[in-house]
Formats: structure tokens, C-alpha cells, sequence
């Protein structure tokens, strides 16, 4: 089966940790032995997390490139009979083999054991750091694991009455267990604009006081509810930096599940001109020219990391303009 590939259409290449071909195969998830049925097959990858922590060979080892770690069900008995949650992510096409891959929380290992039981796989390590040292692609799958995994971790209890939760649909949703509450709980994804503001030959950047010395990036925040996107970039535009801003026009995105966001990237044009910090979530914030940001280095500053959707449209503007 072809998997619908959203950016065929665009014809952009998606973020790091975006969507690396995963057919997602939502109508298994509606059938009611849709995990027997995955760890049946031989073909199956179990993905491992432990304490939002994902699995690398090669991980943290000098001169080795990490790599994803995976398990076959077989190697992995053990675990999934201790994991507190299992989620089927979806299959893929992986050298003309469908491969399904199920990630499971094995967070109540004590760490020795975690470390121990999974020595002859690899070490267990932060994707946020590892992330940049491994393709867009494969980290997409582990991101989806890292961000799933940690919502039912947060979610064991209903919101509403107080009483458990499980776990359905292969790990896509959660029913409350009282009779007479029943909710239904669905992941949730906290939607977060990231915008570049463009004044002619210049564009706003900021910094937070905790971010590493030199460090400048775009301006970003939370959607609110009852905000649209295009709403919350003007609003978090002003209440950083008091620049209001028109032609607001979203550019692509990327899940970060760190943990649990989808950072959604824009550019603006800005309408004023003069920095005002409102709410003081902003150190400083100042205009940059494209050759001041081609020479950042001598002036001891430095841009995000290649693989965020901040560095993206920094990069869009310099070079693609
Ligand atoms: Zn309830």
C-alpha cells in the first residue's frame, strides 16, 4: 500500500523528527486484539522508553554515530510483559519488508536494571541531545514514541472523576474505568508558534536569560485557548518584544515532543520598529542585518541548532532571499 506522503505536495523537505514515512494505520488501531496482533508478527520493532529517555547503539560512545535501538518481540519478552503502557505507532515499508513498530514504557525499571537489561542493545540516552547526531527520519519515530508514551504517563487517572484509566485503541486512547464518568481521553499536543520577523533587510531575534551566553533565536510561544495560530503569533510578537507585526504567514512545522509540543513556524513582516520587552520574558531582543548574522561568530554569538524549526527560517531568510 502506498502511504500518502503529505509532502509530495508541498515539496518541502519536512522538519527534524517529522514525518519519515510512517503509515500511521489507524483502522488497526480499531481492532479490539490490535497489540496480539503486532507482537505476533516476526517483523514487529519494539521500541523501548524509559523514562522519556530513548534507546541508541552507539549512543555517547566517542567516534560512533548513534543509531536507533530496536528489539524483536522475541529479544523483548521480558519487557513487554513489564511495561506499564504499549502503544502500536504504525508500520512501514523498510526494504520491501512491512515492519510494525510497538513502543512500550519500561519507566518502572530501576535504572541499574533499565541500564543492565539493555546493555547488549545499546544505552538509553536524551533525544533532545542525541536528536541533531541522527537522521530527521529515524528520530521521527522515536519522537513519536518519546511523546506518546510520556502522555500516558501523565494520564493514568481521569481528569475529570479521579479514578484509572486504560489504556485503548492499541494505545491511542484512554477510557475512564467509572461507571457513570466513562470519559474518554485523547492525546494532546500543545501547539507552539515560532515566528521570524522581517523588516527589510534585518529580522528580530531574542534571548532568554537561561539560554547558553550568544545564543539568538526567533521569538516563539504557547497558543492560548480560544486563539488562532495567526492570533498568538502577533500577540507573542508584542508582549516580547512590543513589535506589531502584519502578514503573518505560516511556513511548515515540526513535533517537539519535549515534552509534548508541536512547534508550528511562521514569518512576519514587521510594522513598528522600535523593541519594547513587555513581559519581561525576553533578556534582550534586538534587529540583526543579514551581515551581521553571516559574522555572529566574531561577534560571540550563535544561532539554534540545525535541526529546529527556528533555525529553518533563519536560514530560509539568509540564504534563500
Ligand atoms: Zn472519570
Amino acid at each position: 500500500m502506498k502511504i500518502f506522503d503529505p509532502y509530495e505536495l508541498t515539496h518541502r523537505a519536512p522538519n527534524h523528527f517529522s514525518f519519515g514515512g510512517l503509515d500511521r494505520d489507524v483502522i488497526s488501531r480499531e481492532e479490539s486484539n490490535c497489540l496480539d496482533f503486532v507482537l505476533e508478527r516476526p517483523e514487529t520493532r519494539i521500541v523501548p522508553v524509559w523514562r522519556s529517555l530513548n534507546l541508541f547503539s552507539g549512543a555517547l560512545e566517542t567516534g560512533k554515530t548513534p543509531v536507533p535501538a530496536y528489539l524483536s518481540t522475541e529479544e523483548a519478552t521480558d519487557l513487554i510483559k513489564i511495561a506499564k503502557n504499549q502503544v502500536y505507532l504504525g508500520k512501514q515499508n523498510v526494504a520491501n519488508t512491512l515492519i510494525s513498530y510497538l513502543a512500550i514504557d519500561i519507566s518502572s525499571l530501576e535504572e541499574d536494571e533499565a541500564t543492565n537489561k539493555l546493555a547488549p542493545w545499546g544505552k538509553f540516552a536524551d533525544l533532545r541531545e542525541i536528536g541533531p547526531l541522527i537522521g530527521g527520519i529515524e528520530g521521527s519515530i522515536l519522537a513519536y514514541a518519546r511523546g506518546i508514551i510520556f502522555w500516558h504517563s501523565r494520564n493514568g487517572y481521569c481528569g475529570v472523576c479521579g479514578k484509572v484509566t486504560i489504556a485503548t485503541k492499541g494505545g491511542h486512547q484512554r477510557n475512564c474505568t467509572k461507571k457513570g464518568c466513562a470519559c474518554l481521553h485523547f492525546p494532546r499536543t500543545d501547539p507552539a508558534v515560532i515566528m521570524l520577523v522581517k523588516d527589510g533587510d534585518r529580522v528580530l531575534l531574542g534571548r532568554q536569560k537561561i539560554w547558553p551566553a550568544g545564543l539568538y533565536s526567533t521569538l516563539a510561544g504557547f497558543v492560548e485557548p480560544g486563539e488562532t495560530i495567526e492570533h498568538a503569533v502577533a500577540r507573542e510578537v508584542y508582549e516580547e518584544a512590543g513589535i506589531i507585526v502584519k502578514d503573518i504567514t505560516y511556513q511548515h512545522s515540526q513535533p517537539w515532543p519535549f515534552p509534548s509540543s508541536l512547534m508550528l513556524g511562521f514569518t512576519a513582516e514587521a510594522c513598528t520598529k522600535k523593541i519594547n520587552l513587555n513581559d519581561a520574558e525576553l533578556e534582550d531582543a534586538k534587529w540583526f542585518t543579514r551581515s551581521e548574522m553571516l559574522n555572529f561568530e566574531e561577534q560571540e554569538k550563535f544561532l539554534p541548532r540545525k535541526v529546529s524549526v527556528s533555525r529553518r527560517l533563519i536560514d530560509d531568510w539568509l540564504y534563500k532571499n
